[in-house]
């Protein structure tokens, strides 16, 4: 974690380092449970936790629960899950609803301390006292809320009303009572808490309370109560800053440190809770975790390990400076991390047959392959029998002087196999496509030299003794959008999608090694898997000359169902 030592990140360390008032640095990671986490988000988890562990400190996973509206169980599981898929463990999980009780509480305080007022103004008279205009546009005169200056005793009676339900939406309103003029827009009498619309129950109070803290009211009490010695945001909450001392210091209690980050921004695609519901409803893409998304369980499901994000986000470091990464870009930091820490295997993507004639029936040779350059992934074996499948696209039906893989009268070589073959004909069917290519084997007579071949390709033997080929699909994906930015299309977003983003090989092929890799995954190698034991998702190789491969969770745990995502290609074709 290098990112941690230098920078942004020591400089807020200096400010407030560990002491004998603060033994700990703590920190929390606060998501709202209303969708899923995406890429960004891998930030300010990486920052967070990390910041934590590497000043021996501790983060709470803080569940941001103050708006019943679009909170659901099912994010609450994912998110959970992806904090710890990322390698991370909260030393304990809380909410800011577990504070409702002590905010109200506060709340009552602020009031009887002259901080904060209820207000029965609309939406458009608050508009006009923060002198902005209809389309939010600042500059105009500010005034002051006519229930500004109401007694204490009022207000407090008020609230009370509003806690016990007996004013709808809209009707009444806690504010704080700051500092209209303050150049900043976050003192101007901000709310604090709210009657929601609609019945929508709380997923965890129920119907409890009829009122909900905003963000300005709850983010930074909770922070105080649990102690956070650096509450890390990103930077549209610069402003907030002054609003959240404000607060702290108007009730007196302890104060942590707010310090903001610049946010993470993928481009090409859309992070959006509200577009990427579009795309799933619309059907655009599968689900959530569509691997041509950025959520991270889009991120997860394509087979992108959680030490590949993570060493991304670390390799662009931590600054104010909002960061705006192409997909190519993450697609290479992915592909590097991978090229050190998943084994190989040869896949067939398109199929064609290969006969060796001159090979005996039951022709068998078991060659040993290393998993790898690296020695610390082993070795297994791969049967090589007189039918092999190689790529339809390694065969040409007429040879040139400048194509060195098979065709008729061409030697090519086998990778790992022990001698090439060279093509002699072959077979068409009535659509003229190839069916099936005659070779013969080259293995030399005795006391030859061997024929040393320029190009190596992969097989897959044909071996139902050894449950070889193994048969997938294979998924290949490319950018779901056409251009950098899809939110800018004309048409809208929708307009700007490939409509081939996404291209499937139906009768691919894997030789044996993918049984005893399933068997043996997560690697040694690949560092950071969360506590998921025995997941599909661990399941990654670079399939040699083609790309990186992951399982995907819809393959059946034994072989009989094997459908292979396609992480990255091995090199920067912007797909293909
Ligand atoms: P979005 O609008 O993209 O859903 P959000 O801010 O509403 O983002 P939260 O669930 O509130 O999502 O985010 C939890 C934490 O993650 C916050 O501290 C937020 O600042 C941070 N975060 C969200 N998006 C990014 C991003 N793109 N880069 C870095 N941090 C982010
Ligand atoms: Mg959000
Ligand atoms: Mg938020």
């Amino acid at each position: 974690d290098a990112m941690f030592k230098v920078g942004f990140l020591n400089d807020v360390y200096q400010e407030r380092p560990i002491s004998e008032t603060h033994p700990k640095i703590r920190t929390r990671f606060p998501p709202e449970p209303n969708g899923f986490l995406h890429i960004g988000h891998s930030k300010a988890i990486a920052v967070n936790f990390g910041f934590a562990r590497h000043h021996g400190g501790e983060c709470i996973l803080r569940f941001d629960d103050t708006n019943p509206a679009g909170e659901e169980e099912r994010y609450y599981n994912a998110i959970r899950d992806i904090v710890s898929w990322l390698g991370f463990k909260p030393v304990r999980e809380t909410h800011a609803s577990d504070n409702f009780d002590r905010l109200y509480e506060l709340s009552e305080e602020l009031i009887r301390r002259d901080g904060a007022y209820v207000c029965h103004c609309t939406k458009a008279e608050v508009r006009a006292q923060r002198g902005e205009g209809e389309g939010g546009q600042r500059g105009g005169q500010r005034f002051a809320c006519p229930h500004r200056t109401r007694p204490i005793e009022e207000s407090l009676a008020e609230f009370r009303a509003m806690r016990d339900g007996k004013y709808k939406t809209g009707e009444a309103a806690l504010r704080m009572k700051q500092d209209l003029e303050d150049p900043n827009p976050q003192m101007w009498d901000l709310f604090a808490w709210r009657i929601p619309e609609g019945e929508k129950e709380h997923h965890r109070t129920g119907s409890k309370y009829k009122m909900y803290p905003t963000y300005d009211m709850a983010h930074g009490v909770c922070d105080s109560i649990e102690g956070i010695t650096h509450s890390l945001c990103t930077t549209e909450f610069e402003l907030s800053r002054v609003s959240y001392e404000w607060l702290n210091n108007k009730l007196d209690i302890y104060r942590p440190m707010q310090r903001e980050y610049g946010r993470l921004n993928i481009t090409g695609t859309v992070l959006s809770k509200r577009k990427i519901i579009q795309l799933v409803k619309e059907g655009h893409v599968r689900d959530w975790d569509d691997p041509r998304l950025y959520t991270l369980i889009a991120l997860r499901r394509r087979g992108v390990p959680p030490g590949a994000i993570l060493s991304f986000v670390n390799e662009l470091g931590v600054t104010k400076a909002v960061t705006n990464v192409q997909m190519v870009r993450f697609d290479q930091s992915v592909r590097q991390y991978l090229e050190t820490t998943v084994p190989r295997l040869m896949v067939v993507l398109e199929p064609l047959k290969v006969i060796i004639d001159d090979l005996a029936d039951d022709h068998l040779e078991m060659c040993e392959v290393p998993f790898s350059k690296d020695p610390v992934f082993g070795t297994h074996t791969v049967p090589f029998t007189k039918t092999v499948y190689i790529e339809r696209s390694d065969f040409r039906e007429v040879d040139s002087a400048d194509y060195f893989r098979l065709a008729p009268g061409k030697t090519v070589g086998l990778l790992k196999a022990p001698y090439p073959i060279t093509a002699t004909s072959f077979e068409k069917d009535s659509n003229g496509v190839v069916t099936v290519v005659h070779a013969k084997y080259e293995k030399p007579a005795e006391g030859e030299p061997a024929i040393r071949p320029k190009t190596f390709i992969h097989w897959v033997a044909e071996s139902p003794a050894h449950n070889s080929p193994i048969k997938a699909e294979v998924r290949a994906f490319n950018p779901l959008f056409k251009s950098e930015d899809p939110s800018a299309h004309p048409g809208g977003f929708l307009a700007d999608i490939d409509p081939e983003s996404e291209q499937i090989y139906h009768g691919a092929m894997i030789e044996t090694g993918f049984e005893d890799i399933s068997k043996s995954a997560p690697w040694p190698k690949d560092a950071a898997e969360g506590d998921v034991k025995k997941n599909k998702h661990c399941i990654r190789f670079q399939g040699m000359r083609t790309a990186y491969y992951a399982v995907d969770r819809e393959s059946s745990d034994d072989l009989s169902k094997v459908i292979l995502n396609r992480i990255v290609t091995l090199k920067d074709t912007q797909g293909k």
